[in-house]
């Protein structure tokens, strides 16, 4: 496997962090830790630098990714027993920039009150009031022109809540096509369109959602784009890749536990790397505890299964995963309507590009909106629909 840099010198540097993961956050905690001139940062990425990949840059190419070992891990859940046994893909990024580089682009935010209970859980520093800021610093948005506000409802926007100097690009996409064109007034419809701008603190409702593309020529704004590639010239700043982190090294500092360091391989070859500062574990949701179990930190019996000595039991490591899921429900179109299906035939594909390159519009410069409803706000308006449909007013 290739690698960006050199495991030898890597190996031989004794940096002040090293950050174990060169995805979303690690990129983004490597580029604000490096605005330091005096403070040595060193990234250890398993995937590859793939930002000038069409794939990647290409917003419409996200699913080709997906299950491809070159962008994703392919993780699979064991059989779902409550799913009919089914086994259920979980795609990571494993690239730098991680699955900022392989996801749907959506740049949207959790409601204030989701935020707000993470603090609330124990998490002093995480409420809405105090990340807000840094919402703003991370954005710069891209008002639609209006051949894009002629086709879609972008008015719930309210620019004074979105950023305007971050390095995440944010813009409405040029194409939509005449489902999605359906789709936004469809809900707003039934009642359930937006209630004002999610960015407000309250992400409710169905809305043309901004995405993060770069609107000059339509490409995947990202966290390599955004926090590696600009600051790639930083001399406190190494990025290796193809480097898969093993372990993290502890030291008892008079009886704390202290990680000093990171053991990693490159091309099957091992090397250790040492930090002064701190270690940062940046590998994801599925990886970072994963590393932290292989480093002695985890539910002791069964790190004693698997043969891992133990440095500090914690039970909670591992455990618990919960995730959203994405059920994709097929129609069958009306004949003479285009849909992405129509991607399959070549010719049409080989337009698509030529549009997408060209012209930076087309089916692959869009993406795809999201909606936030609770299941009683469906039933409520569906009721409300079946009310009507017999005769009795909606209310
Ligand atoms: C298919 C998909 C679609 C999504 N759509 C959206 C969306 O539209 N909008 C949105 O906001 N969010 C979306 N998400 C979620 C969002 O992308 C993630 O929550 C976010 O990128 C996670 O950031 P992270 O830094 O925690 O992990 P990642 O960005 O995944 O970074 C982890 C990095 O660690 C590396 N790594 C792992 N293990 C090791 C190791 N042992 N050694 C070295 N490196 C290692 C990985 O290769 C990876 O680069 C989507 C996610 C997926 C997978």
């Amino acid at each position: 496997m290739a690698s960006h840099g050199n495991p030898t010198s890597f190996a031989a540097t004794v940096f002040d962090y090293i950050i174990v993961g060169g995805g979303t956050a690690g990129l983004t905690l490597a580029a604000r830790l490096t605005e330091t001139p005096n403070i040595t940062v060193g990234v250890l990425e398993a995937g590859l630098d793939r930002t000038s990949d069409p794939k990647v840059l290409t917003p419409g190419f996200a699913p080709s990714m997906w299950d491809d070992p070159d962008y994703d891990w392919i993780f699979k859940t064991t059989p779902q027993i409550h799913g009919n046994n089914r086994v259920v893909s979980h795609p990571r990024g494993k690239q730098l920039g991680g699955s900022s580089a392989i996801n749907f682009d959506y740049w949207t935010h959790a409601s204030q009150r989701d935020i707000d209970d993470w603090g609330e859980l124990g998490n002093p520093g995480w409420s809405w009031d105090e990340l807000f800021p840094y919402f703003l610093k991370s954005e710069t948005y891209n008002p639609p022109p209006p051949s894009t506000s002629s086709q879609v409802d972008t008015t719930f926007v309210s620019p004074p809540l979105h950023g305007i100097t971050g390095p995440v690009q944010d813009s409405f996409p040029p194409f939509y096509d005449n489902f999605y064109k359906s789709w936004e007034p469809t809900y707003k419809n039934l009642g359930l369109g937006p209630t004002g701008d999610p960015k407000g603190g309250r992400a409710i409702g169905a809305y043309t959602t901004l995405l993060t593309i770069e609107p000059k020529n339509a490409s995947r704004s990202y966290a390599g784009t955004a926090y590696w590639r600009p600051n790639a010239g930083r001399k406190n700043l190494v990025v290796l890749t193809g480097a898969l982190a093993t372990r993290i090294i502890f030291a008892r500092d008079k009886g704390v536990l202290v990680a000093t360091g990171v053991s990693f391989t490159v091309d099957g070859e091992s090397y250790t790397v040492s930090a002064t500062g701190e270690v940062i574990l940046c590998a994801g949701a599925f990886q970072s505890p994963q590393l932290l179990e292989l480093s002695g930190i985890g539910d002791a019996s069964l790190l004693k299964s698997k043969g891992i000595n133990l440095v500090y039991d914690n039970p909670n490591v591992g455990e618990n995963l919960q995730d959203h899921v994405y059920v994709p429900l097929g129609f069958e179109a009306a004949p003479g309507e285009v849909t992405f299906e129509s991607l399959r035939n070549e010719t049409n594909l080989a337009e698509a590009v030529v549009d997408y390159t060209v012209n930076h519009t087309g089916p692959l410069a869009s993406g795809t909106s999201n909606a936030y409803i609770s299941f009683s706000q469906i039933l409520d308006a569906l009721s409300k629909g079946e009310q009507s449909k017999h005769g009795k007013p909606a209310k």
